[in-house]
């Protein structure tokens, strides 16, 4: 049994690069020689980019593809899946293989209580006996409800049966892959930054993973990021 109180992103494959948006912009004007305007001028690309940006020209952001490997508790995975457009997803069956037993805990740094009213809640910290509490009750729960399934299983039930006792704080896996437009949309929402002219509060666990894709991102298109955070975080 493995307790984890992190989330796994990978970049696995990508085409994903400043210059997508220009070529894919510049076909307004050039036709088919924007290709070859492509690098040609850096400060011009720049201003393209961040005009776009700003008056919410979005399609020139969708020209691009990024593939990451996610493994985070499930809890994540069903708010993540609400992002339905531009947006393809594959994730590790329950019904196909055995589940493992990898569970979340939350660390130390996970804020434990919840304060303020729906939509604007304000977490603070937990105290040692909170956090003592939750580690336990978690650690039991999943134990109890893991030796559930495996003896469903023993005993010959099917897993999509069995798995009905675990929980949400199990881990699973997937594939995602999305474009800089509908990354931006989903960093906007998942996401809660002071750069933001739109504030969010999302829940903490899908605001670890939505952290290391922007930091993955922010490499392969940093003009294209630099000008969403200066629009405020508001997506094309
Ligand atoms: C902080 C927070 C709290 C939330 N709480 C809840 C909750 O309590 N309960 C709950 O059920 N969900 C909740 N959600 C999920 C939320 O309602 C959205 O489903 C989720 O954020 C995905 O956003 P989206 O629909 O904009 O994204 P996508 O599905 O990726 O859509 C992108 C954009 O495409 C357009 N679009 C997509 N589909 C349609 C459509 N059918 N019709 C018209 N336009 C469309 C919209 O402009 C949309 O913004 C919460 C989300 C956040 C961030």
């Amino acid at each position: 049994m493995e307790f984890l109180s992190d989330v796994t992103v990978e970049l696995v494959r990508h085409s994903a690069a400043d210059s997508d948006v220009v070529w894919a912009a510049r076909v307004s004007t050039a036709g088919e020689q924007s290709l070859e305007a492509v690098g040609q001028d850096a400060e011009r690309s720049k201003g393209l980019i961040n005009y776009l940006m700003r008056d919410r020209h979005g399609s020139p952001f969708e020209h691009n593809s990024m593939t990451f490997f996610i493994s985070a508790p499930i809890l994540v995975f069903r708010e993540f899946h609400r992002h339905r457009v531009g947006w393809s997803y594959n994730e590790e069956s329950g019904r196909y293989r055995e589940l493992q037993p990898v569970f979340y805990v939350p660390g130390r740094s996970r804020k434990l209580v919840q304060e303020g009213k729906p939509g604007r809640y304000r977490f603070v910290e937990g105290d040692d006996d909170q956090h003592k509490l939750v580690a336990e009750a978690m650690e039991t729960s999943y134990r109890r409800s893991y030796e559930s399934y495996q003896e469903m299983l023993e005993a010959g039930v099917a897993r999509e049966v069995a798995r009905a006792v675990l929980p949400v704080g199990l881990f699973s896996s997937m594939y995602a892959t999305c474009n800089a437009r509908s990354l931006m949309h989903f960093l906007s929402l998942r996401t809660k930054d002071e750069r933001a002219t739109v504030p969010s509060f999302p829940q903490r666990e899908i605001e670890m993973v939505a952290e290391k894709m922007e930091a993955l991102w922010a490499e392969l298109m940093p003009l294209t990021y630099a000008a969403f955070n200066a629009a405020g975080r508001v997506a094309p």
